[in-house]
């Protein structure tokens, strides 16, 4: 009798691992597969970087209060984080694009507008891609290519006992925003005439709708002369991505509750929505900050930058991941991420 497997019984990383295992890479200039933020290609002087990322309407977004021209940005932001988690430099994206007659033109026109922004913003092009109907809902996927030097490619699987835990910006507020927005969302489907309340609450919805790579980081680190030990960039959350580092690099992480970077405004609709802001900020997921490892020597030349946190250090105690909390106890730091 043949055997049906539940998706659900592996989950979205034991369903990526299972086609992982299936796949082996041959060609030579395949430097990196399946496992990382992007795959490494040898192009001979430097090396390229690939990845992509969709967004699917009605699971990554609602259209009912997703302006589709932050979509536009965020797809390409969400992409082009995946590079700087390699400590590279996008160049070129390609486009991917299903849609349905409840689409006009002018729609589309918007999504793109957010596209070439975000383009823009991060010095690439937009140079092809793939348009097609869809049943139902919006999708868009995009797939960027980018460079970096040999030397100063950033994986996720070489972190280091001893080195320091960082973390760009602030985390949690992503989640917030989403959380507020749903909220508004339900009481004007309740009653039309209801203004939304989300005055004072601009930067976590900014969080959601309209995401940022931290190119910038990447850019500063080279100008300081630091190379990560490793990296990876938050878009599940803290939690599940400090796991994805810990687990491929073969070692453990303290994680330091006080030294977490949680926004005022993300503290504030926690509170207000009954949520545990460092749960927001574990869990919470889609910030796209960048959670990386440096080595001791590295910290003189990057703590002064205000856009890093440091937020506790790698162990030799493989698989060990703790958060040692303000009331001074440890607890284990395990993972949720999408299922
Ligand atoms: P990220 O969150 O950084 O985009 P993912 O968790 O989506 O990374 O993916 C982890 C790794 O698995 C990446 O190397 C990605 O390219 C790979 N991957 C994800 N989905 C598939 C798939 N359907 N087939 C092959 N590889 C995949
Ligand atoms: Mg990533």
């Amino acid at each position: 009798m043949e055997t049906r497997t539940e998706i659900n019984s592996l989950g979205e990383f034991g369903l990526i691992q299972r086609i992982n295992k299936g796949i082996k890479t041959v060609l030579p200039d395949t430097v990196r597969g399946i496992g990382d933020d992007a795959a490494v290609i040898d192009l001979g002087e430097e090396y390229g970087l690939l990845t992509s990322d969709m967004l699917l309407e009605g699971i990554h977004f609602d259209l009912t209060f997703f302006p589709l021209k932050h979509l536009g940005y965020k797809i390409i932001a969400v992409n082009v984080s995946d590079i700087a988690a390699m400590n590279g430099v996008p160049r070129q994206v390609t486009v991917n694009l299903a849609l349905s007659n409840r689409f006009s033109v002018e729609a589309v026109d918007e999504l793109y507008d957010g596209m070439k922004a975000a383009c823009k913003d991060f010095s690439v092009d937009l140079v092809g891609g793939d348009t097609t109907s869809s049943r139902s809902g919006l999708l868009v996927s995009v797939s960027v290519f980018g460079k970096v030097k040999k030397e100063k490619v950033v994986y996720r699987n070489t972190a280091k006992p001893n080195d320091l835990l960082c973390v760009t910006g602030d985390l949690g507020g992503a989640y917030m925003g989403l959380q507020l927005l749903e909220r508004e969302k339900q009481v004007f489907l309740a009653n039309p005439d209801m203004q939304p309340e989300l005055e004072g609450k601009d930067y976590v919805i900014q969080r959601q709708l309209r995401p940022e790579a931290r190119m910038d980081v990447i850019y500063e680190l080279d100008e300081a002369g630091v190379i990560p030990t490793s990296m990876i960039d938050v878009s599940d959350g803290l939690a599940s991505d400090l796991l994805h580092i810990c687990a491929q690099s073969g070692v453990g992480a303290v994680v330091f509750e006080e030294r977490l970077p949680i926004d005022e405004q993300t503290f504030l609709a926690a509170s207000e929505l009954n949520i545990g802001p460092v749960t927001a900020a574990l869990n919470g997921g889609e910030d796209y900050e960048l959670l990386f490892t440096v080595s001791q020597a590295s910290y003189e030349l990057i703590k002064n930058n205000p856009k890093i946190s440091f937020i506790g250090y790698i162990t030799d105690k493989k698989g060990e991941v703790e958060l040692h909390t303000k009331a001074d106890s440890r607890v284990p730091i395990t993972a949720q991420g999408w299922s």
